[in-house]
């Protein structure tokens, strides 16, 4: 058993070590897969509450009860947002489930998805083939395993959506939350392209929403945050960037409009609750500015 497993009272729980002193556990029903990929090690099990979870070096990446939460809050809101999005470019995002919500718009014509690890995308089609639901057939899909930040800084291609789907900044994610990325990634966007970014949970880390929106401020004039509420990440709301290159943001009306000539149904998103995500707590703006939570 490895390390992340423990036995409490005769039954199994994956413990996950959210910081050094902060843990949570959930009780194994089933491991279907456990062993190293890519020298990580990855974890496949069920849980009653949760279904089907995978974890990464010990860290929940996806759970098929919630992940609708996180996928179509990541996609839809810079979609609706824009308005006319073509052409999309996903760094990251493994699993599959942000580029099934994309294909679901039949307005989207192109999305490009950078991974770093080919690994994660074949184990998921595998044990996670409602994740992404045929995504990875769709003739609109160009994947290329490679890292996210090479690519920007290479490729001559412009988008009109950047995702970045990513882990937290260590190991190979740490470079997509790099000053030097979001320039490259301002570049590689249409006019008025916006770029979406995973920053974590502002309780636990608030480092890393910190470090995000510094870095973000200097090829950005106003990077923005919204939340969700994810339960399977436990330590409260989870902050997504929100960067313009260009354009503005469309009022209540514009945005319900949109959304009904799509025509999609959706488990989380609702075009108020998009406008409603956008008011982030207090503590989450303070961490913006000095970087802590409040006087302490
Ligand atoms: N939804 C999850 C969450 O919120 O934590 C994470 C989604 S997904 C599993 C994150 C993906 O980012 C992983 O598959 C990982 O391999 C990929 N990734 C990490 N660093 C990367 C990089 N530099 N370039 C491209 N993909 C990267």
């Amino acid at each position: 058993m490895s390390r992340f497993l423990v036995t409490i009272n005769g039954e199994t729980w994956f413990k996950e070590e959210v910081t050094q002193e902060i843990g949570h556990a959930l009780r194994v029903d089933k491991i279907l897969y456990e062993g190293e990929v890519d020298h990580q090690h990855l974890i496949v099990f069920e849980n009653q509450t949760f279904g089907r979870l995978f974890a990464l070096n010990g860290f929940i990446q996806v759970s098929t009860r919630d992940e609708f939460i996180y996928h179509e809050m990541v996609t839809h809101v810079p979609v609706f947002a824009h308005g006319a999005a073509k052409r999309v470019l996903v760094i990251g995002g493994g699993d599959g489930g942000a580029i099934r919500e994309l294909f679901r718009h039949q307005t989207i014509d192109h999305v490009t998805m950078v991974e770093i690890e080919g690994s994660v995308v074949d184990f998921s089609k595998e044990w996670f083939p409602g994740i992404s639901a045929g995504a990875f057939d769709d003739p609109r899909l160009h994947l290329v395993i490679a890292d996210g930040a090479e690519f920007v800084a290479e490729t001559d291609e412009r988008f009109d959506i950047i995702i970045v789907d990513s882990t937290d900044p260590v190991g190979p994610g740490k470079v997509l939350f790099t000053e030097e990325f979001y320039r490259n990634c301002r570049h590689c966007l249409t006019d008025e392209g916006i770029m979406i970014t995973q920053c974590g949970l502002p309780f636990l880390q608030p480092e890393e929403l910190k470090t995000a929106y510094d870095n973000q401020r200097q090829s950005f004039t106003d990077p923005r945050f919204y939340a969700i509420a994810v339960p399977a990440y436990s330590g409260g709301i989870m902050t997504l960037g929100f960067a313009r290159a260009g354009g503005t943001d469309p009022d209540l009306v514009t945005l319900k409009a949109r959304v009904a000539a799509a025509a999609l149904d959706y488990r989380y998103y609702t075009p108020q609750g998009h406008q409603g995500a956008f008011a982030v707590p207090a503590y989450v703006d303070h961490i913006l500015q000095t970087g802590r939570f409040g006087t302490e």
